[in-house]
């Protein structure tokens, strides 16, 4: 991924919006002024004071300052130099309100829970960013207390989707494995400036505490399910065969001519479990 992103835009990509800020797509910016889905937003969230609430992405604060309202403190995360300026500008002398100027995925979200407990991150994200960004919060989820996000409504039916759909695969089982998922309601392209091309949708995660799976190793865990979706159309004797040695791989429980959208997390906890005992087949 490119981390260098740069603030300049070309003028194609832009639209006006107020406070003269130009959109800039390479933020994934689209910035929400329906008052009734922000004020549906918040209530979702359900901020309330003493709460350690981190917004990714506040953008013009259209969620921002009703937050910092409900919580009485909010810390900020924004890449975009322009708009971290005016809600610099905005929120000076409020010491409740910190803003970080940079790249969320460069956040280590263990630091920022130190001494204060877990977190709250909430956001509109940016759609651009959002498969890793998921995979980064994962990682952390250790300082998670939950997340309520808007997202493209295609990754929010993906991260809730159930075996056997089209939309379930490796942000479904990586998701569920460590979080329940909760989607809570659909966003027309018209709540937003400028309007995106697709539906968008808010979801909860909280981080499964505890597991109601066993614990495996996670990194094996994860190698399987990445090898399983890496070819959607083959079976799963194909996809876990460079895995497994050839007597184990005959002996899983599981019908290898079937394709990994079979599988529920349960199933894919199992088969780590079982490869963790065979040992790393070169
Ligand atoms: N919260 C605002 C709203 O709802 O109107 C803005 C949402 S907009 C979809 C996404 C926001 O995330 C923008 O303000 C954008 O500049 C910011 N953003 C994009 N990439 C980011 C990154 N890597 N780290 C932090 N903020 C980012």
């Amino acid at each position: 991924m490119n981390r260098d992103r740069s603030r300049a835009e070309a003028p194609a990509a832009a639209q006006e919006l107020p406070f003269q800020h130009r959109a800039r797509k390479r933020f994934g910016q689209n910035f929400l002024h329906d008052a009734q889905v922000i004020d549906r937003i918040v209530r979702a969230i359900r901020p309330a004071p003493g709460q350690t609430v981190i917004e990714i992405g506040p953008g013009q604060g259209a969620l921002t300052t009703p937050l910092l309202t409900a919580c009485g403190a909010l810390t900020v995360i924004e890449i975009d130099r322009d708009l971290a300026g005016q809600l610099r500008q905005r929120h000076a002398g409020e010491p409740a309100f910190t803003l970080v100027e940079g790249d969320v995925l460069d956040q280590d979200f263990a630091a920022m829970a130190a001494g204060l407990g877990n977190l709250r991150i909430v956001g509109n994200l940016p759609y651009n960013i959002s498969t890793p960004l998921l995979f980064h919060l994962l990682k952390q989820r250790a300082f998670i207390h939950d997340m309520v996000f808007m997202l493209q409504r295609e990754v929010v039916e993906r991260l809730a989707a159930a075996p056997d759909s089209e939309a379930y695969g490796r942000l479904s089982v990586m998701m569920q494995y460590h979080c329940a998922v909760e989607p809570l309601f659909n966003v027309p392209p018209g709540a937003f400036t400028p309007a995106p091309k697709v539906d968008s949708a808010v979801v909860r995660l909280t981080p499964h505490r505890p597991s109601p799976f066993p614990p495996v190793d996670e990194g094996l865990f994860g190698k399987l399910v990445k090898a399983a979706f890496s070819q959607r159309r083959k079976t799963l004797r194909n996809t876990l065969k460079p895995l497994f040695p050839a007597p184990r791989l005959e002996q899983l429980p599981v019908d290898l001519q079937q394709r990994a959208e079979t599988l529920g997390v349960s199933d894919y906890v199992r088969l780590a479990g079982i490869l963790e005992q065979c040992g790393p087949v070169e």
